[in-house]
């Protein structure tokens, strides 16, 4: 499907709606019917058709058929957060008793819901190294029932061999699961590479404007409209349809968003690179990568989040680089317009910091739809007053 046709075109039958171009936003809870035989109908099977608006409605489900076509997949389900996406795909294919083999630091709400949520229900988690496929070989066990990757994570981009840990999970009837959220489906097609289930934090780029929060679940019909019956009409975590309609709103700019943050992240790397005080530049499609080559094969780009290793000897200089920053708003999360900056140290307790770990010497950049030649001036004068500290 051209995704010109997806973007624009897919799910939307404007005649319904006064062929008006923007989809209504169709702020409505229940449904009415005409007839007992049509009511009973739609309560034997409300996973296509609208009855009550925690499982199905038409904004939503406009914005639901787009989704999962730019993921290749049959369908998807659209939730309120990217965390609730992550929470019904892994507790809908685990029992007690069941085995999870997860990457070594996926997203924090990620690892919480093994670490500590799953186990009191006797699932249990072992964490490896994704960057070799073997240890997800090494690992197996008896009743290993879900695979869990995030390529990249959001921090070092470390990445998986998609296709080789999705093959090896199909030959062991394992679900594959995978967080796609840096790539978006613009970027990386898990389904293609063999993934049962992919998510997405929709609050990223698919918003693009840091106004929603929301998440996203593509697979085959048969495995969604499972987890739709069960887990998504159970844990009662849909989008609103408001936010349904600003993320149908976000699609329409998605790609030329990407291709904007894209081009002038290369050029944030590039000066970077260059910068005395900067002593490494984490970028996935930067030649210096250690899985450039990977990244290269399974990826077909990649946008806006860039982590850079400070020359720093205290915490006092990250600090100051940080707070000296006038067009990176200091702030957690990405994909929106406006470029960011998150100090890994905000997350330490300020005796903690040691600078012999490289991760507590790390900012990460988030590269908005600023002018690339504005953000650089930024950096360099932030840099400049760590220099001179
Ligand atoms: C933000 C994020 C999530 C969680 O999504 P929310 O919409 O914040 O719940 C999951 N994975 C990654 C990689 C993210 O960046």
């Amino acid at each position: 499907m051209d995704l010109s046709f997806i973007i624009n075109e897919l799910g939307e039958d404007r005649e319904q709606y006064f062929n008006a171009i923007a989809p209504p936003i169709v702020q409505s809870s229940n449904f009415a019917f005409g007839t007992v035989s049509a009511m009973r109908e739609r309560l034997l099977d409300e996973f296509q058709g609208f009855l009550y608006s925690r499982g199905n409605n038409p904004t939503i489900d406009i914005l639901r058929q787009k989704l999962a076509a730019l993921d290749g997949a049959e369908d998807a389900l659209v939730f309120s957060s990217g965390a609730a996406a992550i929470f019904a795909a892994v507790f809908s294919q685990v029992q007690q008793g069941d085995h999870v083999i997860c990457v070594k630091e996926p997203y924090s709400w990620a690892r919480q819901l093994l670490e500590n949520l799953l186990p009191r229900f006797g699932v249990e988690t072992t964490f490896v190294d994704g960057t070799d496929s073997a240890n997800f070989e090494k690992a197996m066990q008896p009743n290993t029932s879900v695979i869990y990757l995030e390529s990249p994570n959001s921090l070092t981009f470390s990445l998986q061999d998609i296709s080789a840990v999705a093959a090896l999970a199909r030959s062991r009837n394992i679900t594959s699961i995978i967080d796609n959220s840096y790539c978006t489906p613009l970027y990386q097609q898990p389904h293609v590479m063999g993934i049962d289930l992919v998510l997405q934090s929709a609050t990223k780029f698919i918003s693009g404007h840091s106004d929603t929060v929301a998440g996203v679940l593509t697979g085959t019909r048969e495995k969604i409209r499972k987890i739709f019956t069960s887990e998504f009409l159970t844990i009662g975590s849909g989008i609103a349809p408001f936010n349904a309609w600003l993320l149908l709103r976000g699609l329409r700019t998605l790609e030329i968003r990407l291709q904007r943050s894209a081009e002038s992240t290369r050029q944030v790397v590039a000066f970077l690179k260059a910068h005395a005080l900067v002593e490494k530049v984490y970028f996935p499609l930067d030649p210096d990568f250690p899985q450039y080559e990977l990244a290269l094969r399974q990826m077909k780009g990649a946008a806006g989040l860039v982590t850079i290793q400070l020359k720093a000897t205290r915490r006092e200089q990250v600090e100051i680089f940080c707070d000296a920053l006038r067009h990176f708003l200091m702030a957690v999360s990405w994909g929106g317009h406006e470029s960011l900056a998150f100090p890994a140290c905000a997350a330490l307790a300020e005796g903690d910091f040691d600078p012999q770990e490289e991760k507590h010497r790390m900012v990460r950049l988030y590269i908005g739809l600023e002018d690339a030649d504005y953000l650089i001036k930024d950096l360099e004068q932030a840099l400049g007053k760590m220099g001179d500290a």
